[in-house]
């Protein structure tokens, strides 16, 4: 779904009545509240919507730096265990899911746009949840865990099979930018050798990759294996720390030893506390104190 279709579905959501009746519309026929975590909700096949694997290729189509392009983006709970008047997730997700296995998810996302650094997780009060424990435990177990590392795929790889796989000749021209900004920039500059430079350039040229206006999806392809020995030889490869990000926000309510002990078994960065009212000023400074206790 577009950013458009998104906020008016969310817009019905909200306020199924008022839309119904301008739209001339019927709640739960033509206006469906709720989560689309079924199949055939919307459509009669077995597709799940909310369980459909992020389109990381998206990103490589647009000039835009996605500054969350190098996290898993998912959710582990949804709807939340409060009502609090003020906020639309109540109406949004009315129903509390206490958890989510996300195994499958990830493993589909690293086969298909390769493997991210780290896990933002979008939950909207993800300590609600009775099995946080076990939310922590699949956390850990995929590769989450304290001082786990992370190292960068073979990103030309991937434009390759995104390019390969294709269809449309605006997104090709895309990929093919991308790749040659990757070959011809990045991969470049980092060639360290002066022998492995000339033999690059001269392979570059070669296939017709080193001018912009040339390249074209079957020089990429047919090159792809002399080049990758280059990209695979200087390419980065530094493992880096991994972090998770619920980046929605723990619930200060929920905090005690038991959680920031769960908490602090994972990379937490940033931790992000909520501090929704001022009634909450003592239970936000104890969730602080007990962060800072286990070194969050
Ligand atoms: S706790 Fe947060 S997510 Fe839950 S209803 Fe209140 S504001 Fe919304």
């Amino acid at each position: 779904m577009d950013n458009y279709n998104i906020s008016r579905r969310c817009c019905s959501i909200i306020i199924p009545d008022i839309i119904a009746k301008e739209a001339d519309l019927i709640v739960g026929k033509n206006i469906i509240t709720g989560l689309l975590d079924k199949p055939g909700i919307l459509d009669d096949n077995e597709i799940n919507i909310d369980e459909l694997t992020p389109d990381y290729s998206i990103l490589e189509t647009i000039d835009h730096k996605y500054p969350l392009d190098t996290g898993y983006l998912t959710y582990m709970t949804r709807g939340c265990t409060r009502t609090c008047s003020f906020c639309a997730v109540p109406k949004l997700e009315p129903i509390y899911k206490d958890k989510i296995s996300i195994n499958q998810q990830l493993d589909l996302i690293k086969k298909k746009h390769g493997d991210r650094k780290d896990l933002i997780l979008m939950d909207n009060n993800v300590l609600g949840s009775p099995l946080f424990p076990k939310i922590i435990e699949e956390i850990v177990e995929m590769g989450f865990g304290v001082g786990s590392k992370f190292t960068p795929p073979n990103k030309f790889d991937i434009l390759c099979n995104y390019i390969k796989n294709e269809k449309d000749q605006l997104n090709i021209s895309r990929y093919e930018k991308r790749i040659y900004e990757y070959l011809n920039e990045y991969i470049f500059n980092r060639i360290t050798k002066k022998e492995d430079k000339l033999n690059y350039l001269s392979l570059l040229t070669l296939y017709g990759i080193n001018k912009k206006e040339n390249i074209k999806k079957e020089l990429i392809l047919e090159s792809k294996d002399e080049l990758n020995y280059y990209v695979e030889k200087y390419r980065l490869k530094t493992p880096k720390n991994r972090y998770v990000d619920f980046n929605q926000g723990i619930d200060c309510r929920y905090v005690d030893e038991e959680k920031m002990k769960l908490l602090s078994q994972i990379p937490i960065r940033p931790m992000r506390i909520a501090f929704d009212h001022i009634s909450l000023k003592e239970k936000y400074e104890n969730a602080i104190r007990l962060a800072d206790k286990y070194g969050g």
